[in-house]
């Protein structure tokens, strides 16, 4: 085993089951019945026993129209997990400097790390906004051949502006890679920079707003003489027929998933005020579908614990730099919503009762 790998702490997740579970940022609401058979029904006129198509064509030309970009610019992959890897496979050896926002979404650094690339992390600033000052200046001056930018971030649901991302592509050739995979709540998008930036790499995912997280289909949009590289490490027949099947569905759907995005964007933005309001409770404002909160007093691991009793799990991300005191909640249906702020507001009193008697 690789040295750099032994000493690499895996990304894992606590399998725990929940009545509510707001731990993953999954969307709460799943693709109408009617559509779920549909993708059955075509599923079982294919024979299980012959392969994928090698490319996706049909899927890539739907993704081509949907997302406004070149189906030769398309890849696409087995859940955005699988892209982000065949990306870094591709571009980082042993050395190769990669600059990271820190704290953002772990798997960038694990993989970079695991194929022996310097991570340089670029801190966030004081209200864990991006600093893109810093971030362009490290980049610049040690001519990185990869940044990384999750927009909005994980988990923090902030967003690097677009100008920013614009000039990063402008002011050095290392490519930028942007994870997009919560930007339908954001409404906004560096894909049209793709255009113009040669240099640029969007990452985007079809288990969130599009509620297939179960079915792992992600995509990567850049110029096409890019994919054409990353699409080597790509693994064959890497993304199954049913879930290519299922992703089309999903596009055909759109317009009723918008719906749904919209309401959890007013659902954020509902939990997000009466959030301000509970004692002791710091929420940071977000772009994406979950909302990450500090506990001022309170002791996070036992507030979540105290919530998971009450039936909601949500995500304990304390081990995550400069978010000890904090957790992540994803934002579910508005009881959901309401079942959560319940149990933060119990949890929160029975610590305080505690400290009191103390
Ligand atoms: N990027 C970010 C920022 C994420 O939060 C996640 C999911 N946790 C992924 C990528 C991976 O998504 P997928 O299900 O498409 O592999």
């Amino acid at each position: 085993m690789k040295p750099a790998v032994r000493s690499l702490a895996a990304y894992t997740l606590a399998a725990r089951r929940a009545a509510i579970k707001l731990n993953q940022n999954e969307n709460p609401f799943d693709l109408q019945e009617r559509i779920k058979r549909r993708v059955v029904e075509q599923a079982l006129e294919r024979p299980w026993s012959r392969y994928p198509e090698f490319d996706p064509k049909e899927l890539l030309l739907r993704l081509a129209a949907f997302s406004s970009w070149k189906a030769d610019g398309i890849l696409a992959g087995n859940g955005s997990n699988e892209l982000i890897e065949a990306l870094l496979v591709v571009t980082v050896a042993a050395g190769t400097r990669v600059v990271i926002p820190e704290t953002t979404f772990t798997l960038y650094a694990l993989l970079t790390k695991v194929l022996g690339g310097d991570v340089l992390t670029v801190p966030l600033g004081p209200e864990l906004e991006y600093d893109a000052a810093e971030l362009r200046k490290l980049r610049v001056g040690v001519d990185a051949p990869l940044s990384i930018v999750c927009s909005p971030n994980n988990p923090t649901g902030g967003v690097m502006p677009l100008r920013e991302i614009a000039r990063m592509c402008e002011e050095a050739d290392g490519l930028v890679v942007v994870d997009e995979a919560y930007h339908e709540f954001s409404r906004q998008s560096a894909v049209p920079l793709l255009a113009e930036h040669p240099n640029l790499v969007v990452l985007r995912t079809f288990s969130k707003a599009m509620a297939l997280a179960g079915l792992r289909v992600g995509y990567l949009l850049a110029a096409p003489l890019l994919v054409r590289e990353i699409n080597k490490a790509r693994l064959p027949y890497n993304l199954n027929f049913f879930s290519q099947m299922a992703a089309m569905a999903a596009l055909d759907e759109w317009d009723a998933l918008r719906k749904t995005v919209l309401r959890l964007i007013e659902a954020r933005d509902d939990l997000l005020h009466k959030l301000y309001r509970v004692p002791g409770v710091k929420p940071y404002p977000s772009e994406a579908n979950f909302i990450l909160f500090e506990l001022q007093e309170a002791d996070p691991k036992a507030v979540f614990e105290a919530i998971y009793k009450r039936g909601v799990l949500v995500r304990d991300v304390t081990g995550y730099p400069r978010l000890q005191r904090c957790l992540r909640v994803s934002i579910g249906s508005e009881e959901q919503n309401e079942a959560f702020l319940a149990a933060l507001r119990h949890a929160l009193e029975e610590q305080r009762f505690q400290r009191g008697s103390k």
